[in-house]
């Protein structure tokens, strides 16, 4: 079995390089889904509130056998709760539908910047949460520049990850100088474009020149790059596929092939304009 490498957070905290997504999982499949991708060998799930699937998230965990600590576990907190009181308790009840006693890593989902709410106010409740030992890290998602900039110039923990869409179609520079200056991890989201770039000739020519799948290539050069990455798939071939990215390395070359076929094409919405509150 392949060994998956760790990246140590700005706070010591180590997470797992790959890890298994949940989103768009159906929430009575994802016990299975899991199950499935802790069997192969992930020790990393990525969920949210908004996926209304963490309950299967804590039974897969809990049914693997594994030891509660050996799996590294990120939950989101939804739109509509950025007031501090309701995130707080948000965070709460996301403990208490998982049934864990602390979480691994916990994200302000959406910085909504168009809200009557400022993320800096939810920010503070993450630093409670974190302060009070509820979660082992904390951190944002879909957090471009100016958010960056303004949540540390005006709160006093640096977010531990930004978890912003990234793949050969969006690089996004800006955002990971951004976060690279601050020592903030990139955790890339939809890495691969949720199937979109598979048919790209440049890809699928570097994936047959190393004897590997379009898939794997693209989760290889984002291993590369220091990403954090957690492909989603609910079937079982593909789970294994997307785990066997350690035994080859793309050569320079063929990491700058694919870091130009960047076209800033998002699959997601554009944080700056994305106010949506379910
Ligand atoms: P993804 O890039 O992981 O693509 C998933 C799609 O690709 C699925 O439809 C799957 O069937 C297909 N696929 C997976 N492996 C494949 C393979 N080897 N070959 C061919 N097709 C394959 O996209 P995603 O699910 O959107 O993103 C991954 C994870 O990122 C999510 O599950 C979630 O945890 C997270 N996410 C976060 C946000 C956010 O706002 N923070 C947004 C979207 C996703």
């Amino acid at each position: 079995m392949s060994t998956v490498p760790t990246i140590d957070l700005n706070n010591g905290v180590s997470i797992p390089q790959l890890g298994f997504g949940v989103y768009q999982v159906p929430p009575e499949d994802t016990k299975e889904a899991t199950l499935t991708a802790l069997e192969v060998g992930y020790r990393h799930i990525d969920t949210a509130q908004m996926y209304g699937n963490e309950k299967g998230v804590g039974e897969a965990v809990r049914e693997s056998g594994l030891d509660r600590s050996d799996v590294f576990v990120t939950s989101k907190l939804n739109n509509g709760f950025h007031a501090y009181e309701d995130a707080i308790a948000a965070f709460d009840l996301s403990l208490e539908t998982l049934g864990f006693d602390q979480l691994d890593l916990f994200l302000i989902h959406w910085p909504l910047p168009g809200i009557d709410i400022d993320f800096v106010e939810t920010w503070k409740a993450l630093e409670e949460v974190y302060r009070a030992g509820k979660a082992k890290a904390i951190g944002v998602s879909n957090f471009q520049p100016t958010h960056l900039r303004r949540l540390i110039q005006e709160s006093e923990i640096v977010p531990a990850v930004n978890q912003i869409e990234v793949h050969p179609y969006l690089t996004q520079e800006d955002v990971r100088a951004e976060c690279t200056e601050h020592g903030i991890a990139i955790e890339a989201w939809s890495p691969i474009a949720q199937g979109l770039v598979l048919d790209n000739p440049a890809i699928t020519g570097i994936a047959k020149e190393h004897d590997k799948t379009a898939a794997q290539v693209v989760l290889r050069w984002h291993i590369q790059r220091g990403d954090i990455i957690f492909p989603k798939s609910v079937t079982r071939e593909r789970v294994e596929e997307n785990f066997e990215i350690f035994d080859f390395e793309l050569p320079d070359g063929d990491m700058g092939l694919i870091t130009a076929l960047n076209q800033d094409q998002r699959t997601g919405p554009n944080p700056d304009e994305f106010n949506w509150i379910p």
